[in-house]
């Protein structure tokens, strides 16, 4: 039987028993086959056919999340979060046109344009960030794709956090194979560069970059040894099948990102894309329990949007996969949970944040 028919095979099969014990062996075991036949795979299998991952979509809601723990379960500890912070380096006038963002010099929404920081105030906010009890560091800046001298700013701000003891990462648009080699250099962990949503559904959110071109720059970040991060924006007026489009595509590169992203849009007035229709809530757990099914070694960021989450909310996206969240106050240029207020829900949950070995 080909590989992914055996991976279908265990997601289609082992409904829940009466015997807990014998349904949680026997799952387990089968998440166990699943990841020993992914990781089998040539990579340029394609691992997750669409229509599978839309059958993991339809699933009844309760098995759907069993499932996922389960599979979260084989590869990560349950009560852990990986906890990032983010700071915007250079924020606002970028050229592209993403119909979600503030930062698109295309749309008025108010937002203060800034220069690139000075070296030494992005190592400052980085200080601030592991005190808080971040463990990765994450520099954002509003670029279609940076300039080399912009780029030696970012490659020394990128030295400095890592010998603070941070992981670093770095999201500054596309980049090609020398950009990407030279950030690796500097010693730069993660690249994030986002999918965003399904290649259908790309036209109607993008129009100055192709889906290609993205495709292009993971190629780039992932052949230069960097770690990659990328994921989508859901809540765009997509439909079910353009999410289940995102997390096969997702899925399905040579190798599964390390860090997947899952941001629910914060509709900004001035954006195109503020007063679409918001994703159901019960919706978007479920892309993220698909997302953990289908990519069971990634870190699945419970990203933007979680400020408008409430507790029961965030609770089940942990319970249906998420193991990091973006941490600290602000994201890029909207708001995020407080530090505080994430303190007493890991607490009350029992979380703890995960430190780097
Ligand atoms: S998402 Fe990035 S590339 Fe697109 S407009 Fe915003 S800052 Fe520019």
């Amino acid at each position: 039987m080909p590989s992914n028919q055996v991976t279908q095979a265990a997601v289609n099969q082992h409904e829940p028993s009466n015997d807990m014990t014998s349904s949680v062996a026997t799952i387990s075991k089968v998440a166990t086959i699943v990841v020993e036949k992914v990781n089998a795979l040539p990579s340029e299998t394609i691992r997750w056919p669409l229509e599978q991952v839309e059958a993991l979509f339809d699933l009844p809601f309760n098995d759907l999340l069993f499932r996922a723990q389960q599979v979260h379960r084989e590869h990560f500890n349950p009560n852990e979060l990986q906890l990032s912070s983010l700071l915007s380096i250079k924020t606002g006038a970028c050229p592209e046109d993403c119909k979600y963002c503030p930062q698109s010099a295309r749309y008025n929404t108010g937002l203060e344009v800034e220069r690139l920081m000075r070296v030494e105030a992005i190592v400052e906010a980085a200080k601030k960030a592991k005190h808080s009890g971040a463990s990765r560091f994450c520099m954002g800046a509003a670029w279609r794709s940076p300039k080399d001298k912009d780029l030696r700013v970012v490659e020394e701000a990128v030295r400095q956090v890592s010998e603070l003891g941070l992981e670093t990462c770095a999201t500054l648009g596309m980049l090609n194979s020398e950009q990407a080699a030279s950030l690796k250099t500097a010693g730069l962990d993660y690249y994030n560069h986002n999918l965003d949503t399904s290649e259908d559904y790309y036209k109607e959110v993008i129009t100055t970059r192709t889906y290609q071109e993205r495709l292009d720059t993971l190629e780039h970040v992932r052949s230069a040894g960097m770690n990659v991060c990328s994921g989508g924006i859901v809540g765009m007026g997509e439909t079910r099948t353009d999410r289940a489009g995102l997390i096969a595509n997702l899925a399905n590169l040579p190798e599964p990102p390390q860090s997947v992203p899952i941001n629910n849009l914060v509709q900004v007035p001035g954006t195109p894309m503020d007063n679409v229709e918001p994703i159901d809530e019960f919706e978007f757990i479920r892309t993220i329990a698909v997302a953990r099914i289908t990519m069971p070694g990634s870190y699945v960021r419970l990203s933007a949007g979680r400020e408008e989450m409430n507790d029961q909310m965030q609770a089940l996206c942990f319970m249906a996969g998420a193991n990091s969240v973006f941490y600290g106050e602000e994201l890029l240029t909207t708001n995020n949970a407080s530090v505080e207020h994430d303190r007493s829900l890991m607490a009350t949950l029992g979380i703890k944040p995960q430190s780097l070995s």
